[in-house]
């Protein structure tokens, strides 16, 4: 692997602009790195700095990997190598607190003369290398590269660098940080404000007091100070955050240029006849927000909204009211649903809401109502034949579907509403591929249950509008939720003796693992691997007992629910599990049996993470709940207490007490306020794992944004973007923004600005 990534680099940095300018072999440095042209290198901005004078400790980095060090030389020695043809000199640098052994061999008698004046004790020197394990164990650095902080050829310009932090890059072991440095500033030098295209228009450059865009690229890679830095990141931020919301307002405003078909709210309809049979009223934040979807869909550009709320916060209401308006003017709805079995659930619940609205034509069913049909790809031929014919006809106003709605033969007779759930479980081509099947663009509505901060969506989300359910119905239970260390066996038999309780009182109990089996891969988060069986690749045997297992292994289905039948003294037949390696059938019959009480105990992955709604279910057992993020937690927990029984929830876990992971989950008991969670979670993980792994084009777009930290920033370049390309939607007035956008929307970065 590693030769073969070696020569794509060799043969890209050989002929790169950078490798033509700095030389083959620096080149091909360089290309290690991601830096292929005079852009990339002055994009390549310093990781940190270090004052000078200050040393950085000595103590950081672990053999394997590349170091950059400030330290002082305090001993060195010289002497012959047993054949005498040539020297080994080895010296000590010091951080003032620990110290690091450096060896370096020299054949000619010239180079360890030069060594030796370049390391005379006292010296202090920038040192570079891959961190080596001795023979004993210890830390050691071979044939470091070596820079003396204070090399200038005159006395002007060492005066004038002396007096600033020392940039670190981002390096290779052949090519230390401050080769990068000299590279940039060979680059960077001689640039004069004309040649520095600036993406921002002057006029916000000015009304947002930032400084020009190449005193920030000197002031990041050369800064005076600290503050003169800090300035720098602020405008270069600045500047990512502008061009992703500029290319999100544009794609904005291209697809408010669509023509949709507006579908008012019709007098009478079904939505009054809906309204009118619900056996509650509407909570305000669902008025509210089902005014603001009636309203998109009455306007003839397309709806583009994306409803989140918490789990149970009513989405599925709202969005059949949706659903219903488009019905009343003559067209359908599509609900696609990311698996088998929460499309089996939507299609009940919409029934169970409608009843006889939902009926038209049968026995008993409402004149002026509709029908549901549901296409999965599970169905036999007979049933996808008619289910196929009542979307064709129109004769099904609702049409509820896994991934089998993207299918060719599938065809509407006029599809007015795209409703996806859990929308970020699928690509963009699937849902292009719903959305091309209306006759005119569809309106489409986005719902998910994982909260996303505010400053997040902006990000991502930056081109559909927002709507927010932040209350639970009243009459949902609470859900208290308890920290359980694993280690504890006491405490863990009281939790499988809760578990026994529940079941006698008449609840049912959840139990997931991260695991199917020993052997398996954890099934993680993903529930589309559960449809396609995908996913589930063989990683090394992990632990066997639950009842014996410890920090390193991992719980899992089966083992849990053994242990379970042996311990917990309640009868191995009310005992079920659910995972992804189940065929369709089975997860189906372990759903149901769960559902009715037949078997009121489910252990399983978290397949029923989303959506999952059995009222009945009072308690949750997570094992191994370190293993999960916050919001996912937060997400199975919702699956209890969705009845008139309050909801318990028992996250157990190894973490040890005061360990950053405890914290996480002290969090989780504290708090029911899913935004606080996704917000909590992201502080400690990366942006780009909390919201999927399709964010392609991140890594390379924002260098310097951080989604929460700069919320402000965020904020602010959304309003000046969105007020630009109002004004010149075309941006045929602001070339130099164009070329960057286009740069940004690159086929890589597509999918990320299409997260929605
Ligand atoms: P979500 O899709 O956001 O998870 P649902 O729409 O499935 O939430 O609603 C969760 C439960 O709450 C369902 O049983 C639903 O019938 C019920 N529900 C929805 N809105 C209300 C309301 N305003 N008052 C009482 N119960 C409601
Ligand atoms: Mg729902």
């Amino acid at each position: 692997m590693a030769r073969v990534s070696g020569h794509k680099a060799k043969a890209i940095g050989a002929r790169s602009p950078l490798g033509r300018r700095f030389g083959e072999r620096t080149g091909v440095e360089l290309a290690k790195l991601g830096l292929e042209t005079e852009e990339d290198l002055l994009r390549h901005y310093p990781r940190r700095y270090v004052e000078r004078g200050a040393c950085t400790p000595l103590d950081v980095g672990t053999p394997g990997e590349p170091v950059t060090y400030i330290a002082e030389v305090v001993h060195l020695t010289k002497r012959f190598a047993r054949d005498r043809r040539m020297q080994i000199i080895s010296v000590t640098i010091s951080d003032g607190t620990s110290t690091l052994p450096l060896t370096f061999f020299a054949r000619q008698a010239y180079l360890a003369s030069h060594l030796e004046r370049q390391l005379k004790v006292g010296t202090v020197a920038m040192f570079a290398g891959t961190l080596k394990q001795g023979l004993h164990g210890q830390r050691e650095l071979t044939h470091p590269e070596v820079e003396p902080l204070d090399s200038w050829d005159d006395e002007e310009t060492a005066r004038r660098e002396a007096g600033r932090p020392v940039p670190i890059y981002g390096a290779t072991t052949k090519l230390p940080s401050w080769k990068i440095r000299d590279a940039i500033r060979t680059v960077l030098d001689p640039l004069t404000e004309a040649e520095v295209l600036d993406p921002v228009p002057a006029e916000i450059v000015s009304r947002r007091g930032l400084m020009s865009e190449l005193a920030a690229l000197r002031a990041i890679h050369m800064p005076e100070d600290k503050r003169d830095s800090s300035r720098a990141r602020h405008r270069l931020r600045y500047d990512e955050a502008f061009l992703l919301q500029t290319a999100l307002a544009r794609r904005r405003a291209d697809l408010a240029a669509f023509d949709a078909q507006p579908r008012p709210a019709v007098e009478g309809g079904l939505v009054t006849a809906f309204d009118a049979q619900l056996p509650f009223t509407l909570t305000d934040g669902q008025v509210a927000v089902a005014g603001e979807i009636g309203a998109d869909l009455a306007a003839a550009a397309p709806m583009q909204r994306l409803l989140q709320g918490e789990v149970g916060s009513g989405k599925t209401v709202v969005a059949l009211r949706a659903m219903l308006q488009v019905v009343d003017n003559g067209g359908q709805a599509a609900l696609l649903a990311p698996t088998e079995v929460l499309a089996h659930q939507h299609a009940r619940t919409i029934r169970a809401l409608l009843g006889p609205l939902g009926e038209a034509g049968m026995l008993g069913g409402s004149s002026e109502g509709t029908r549901v049909a549901l296409l999965t790809g599970s169905l036999g031929a007979a049933a996808r034949k008619a289910a196929l014919l009542q979307a064709a006809s129109g004769e099904a106003g609702i049409v509820v579907g896994t991934h089998a709605l993207l299918g060719e033969r599938v065809q509407f007779a006029d599809l007015g509403l795209v409703v996806v759930d859990e929308q970020h479980r699928f690509g963009v081509e699937q849902r292009d591929a719903l959305r091309a099947k209306g006759k005119v663009m569809p309106h489409q509505l986005y719902m998910t249950a994982t909260p996303i901060p505010r400053s997040v969506a902006m990000t991502f989300f930056g081109d559909v509008e927002v709507s927010t359910l932040r209350e639970i119905p009243a009459g949902r239970s609470p859900i208290a939720t308890h920290v359980v260390p694993a280690g504890n066996a006491r405490w863990m038999e009281r939790v499988w003796s809760k578990v026994a309780e529940e079941i006698d009182g008449g609840g049912r109990v959840y139990v997931v693992a991260p695991r199917i089996s020993s052997t398996q891969e954890e099934e993680g988060v993903d529930v589309d691997a559960s449809l396609t069986g995908e996913g589930e690749q063989k990683r090394s045997p992990g632990a066997t007992e639950l009842v014996d297992g410890g920090p390193d292994s991992t719980a899992n289905v089966e083992d849990a629910a053994a242990w379970l039948r042996r311990f917990s003294g309640l009868d191995p037949a009310a005992i079920g599990v659910m995972h992804g390696r189940l065929t369709t059938e089975e997860k189906d019959a372990a759903m149901a049996a769960f559902a009715w009480g037949a078997v009121p105990v489910l252990v399983s992955t978290t397949v029923i993470e989303v959506g999952v709604d059995v009222p009945e279910a009072t308690m949750m057992v997570v094992l191994d709940a370190d293993r999960f993020g916050l919001s996912q937690l937060h997400q199975l927990r919702g699956r209890v207490g969705r009845g008139s029984k309050p909801g318990t929830c028992l996250v157990v876990s190894w973490t040890e007490a005061g360990s950053s992971s405890q914290e996480r989950l002290t969090i989780l008991a504290e708090t029911l306020d899913g935004f606080r969670l996704a917000e909590a979670d992201l502080e400690q993980r990366r942006e780009g794992d909390i919201l999927g792994a399709a964010q392609s084009g991140r890594a390379t777009s924002l260098r310097l944004l951080r989604v929460i930290a700069d919320a402000d920033i965020i904020e602010q370049a959304r309003a000046d973007a969105r007020e630009l390309i109002s004004e010149d939607p075309n941006l045929a007035h602001h070339p130099e923004l164009l070329i960057a956008i286009t740069q940004l929307v690159d086929p890589d970065h597509e999918e990320f600005l299409d997260r929605v």
